[in-house]
């Protein structure tokens, strides 16, 4: 049963995959973790809902990938989608830890199966889920549920205290009453800001008031803003999940 008033050794804001990934990890390393979520239950888990796969590298076919993609491959088609715009340091470093995703999340309960009719040009590439994001996002909730981690929703995360670079704090909003969250450390995982029109407009221009987003409609770059404003290094290309994203979707 969550406890706010009590210090956890983690705090993970955010509730879709990245969050769930870390809040599982930080568990299976002996530390008590609180998840925080904004959406309500049956909306949790952000744009990963959304998702059927994803890119990994791996040096030999699989149950469910017909043959090889290697770590130099997967980079060149970095390069490629993105026109060269990518940070060649995070981008090694991801695509290298990708290898043991597929079965780590395997151990996590998360299934796989072969790629979709009409998307067999990712069948080498990318490794499709079960039933899509949400069944990934259920297996997930359903194993951090079973270590002890504990999870509360709609409660979305409105302010952090970072002073002098370490995090002190995060104010969390449920319903109309706020409450003062402490935790040894912070794991911000609250995703993009595609559904924030205004911030979209600082990238594409006044093109984006026509966007239609055909994304959750939770994530607006709140815990993005917050960590920005308050020093956080910004590293990496703003708009570039957008493409892997469309590339990891293209027939
Ligand atoms: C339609 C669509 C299809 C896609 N398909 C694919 C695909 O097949 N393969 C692929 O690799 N990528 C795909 N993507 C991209 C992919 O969804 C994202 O890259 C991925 O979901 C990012 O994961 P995340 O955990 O960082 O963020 P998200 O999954 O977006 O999760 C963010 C979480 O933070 C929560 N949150 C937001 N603000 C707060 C707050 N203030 N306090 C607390 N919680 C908060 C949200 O409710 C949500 O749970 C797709 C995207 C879309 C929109």
């Amino acid at each position: 049963m969550a406890d706010l008033t009590r210090q956890y050794d983690v705090l993970v804001v955010g509730g879709g995959n990245a969050a769930l990934c870390a809040a599982i990890s930080a568990r299976r390393e002996g530390a008590s973790v609180l998840v925080l979520e904004g959406a309500p239950k049956f909306y949790r888990g952000g744009n990963t809902r959304h998702t059927r796969n994803f890119r990994c590298a791996h040096d030999s076919a699989t149950e469910t990938l017909t043959g090889p993609y290697s770590e130099e491959e997967f980079f060149d088609d970095l390069l490629r989608i993105t026109g060269g715009h990518t940070d060649e340091k995070i981008a090694r470093h991801v695509i290298h830890e990708s290898k043991e995703v597929l079965g780590w999340l395997g151990e996590q309960g998360v299934r796989f199966q072969p790629s979709l009719g009409g998307t067999l040009t990712l069948g080498r590439t990318n490794a499709f889920f079960l039933g899509g994001g949400r069944a990934m996002l259920n297996a997930l909730y359903r194993t951090a549920e079973d270590l002890g981690i504990d999870i509360l929703y709609d409660t979305p995360v409105t302010a952090l205290d970072i002073q002098d670079g370490m995090f002190l704090s995060a104010t969390a909003t449920r319903g109309s009453e706020t409450t003062t969250v402490k935790a040894r450390t912070l794991v911000a995982a609250a995703g993009g800001f595609e559904s924030n029109i205004e911030w979209m407009k600082e990238y594409w221009g006044p093109a984006a008031d026509s966007f239609l987003c055909g994304c959750t409609p939770y994530i607006r770059g709140t815990v993005l803003k917050l960590s920005l404003n308050a020093g956080v290094h910004e590293v990496g290309v703003p708009t570039q999940c957008h493409a892997v994203g469309i590339d990891a979707r293209a027939p």
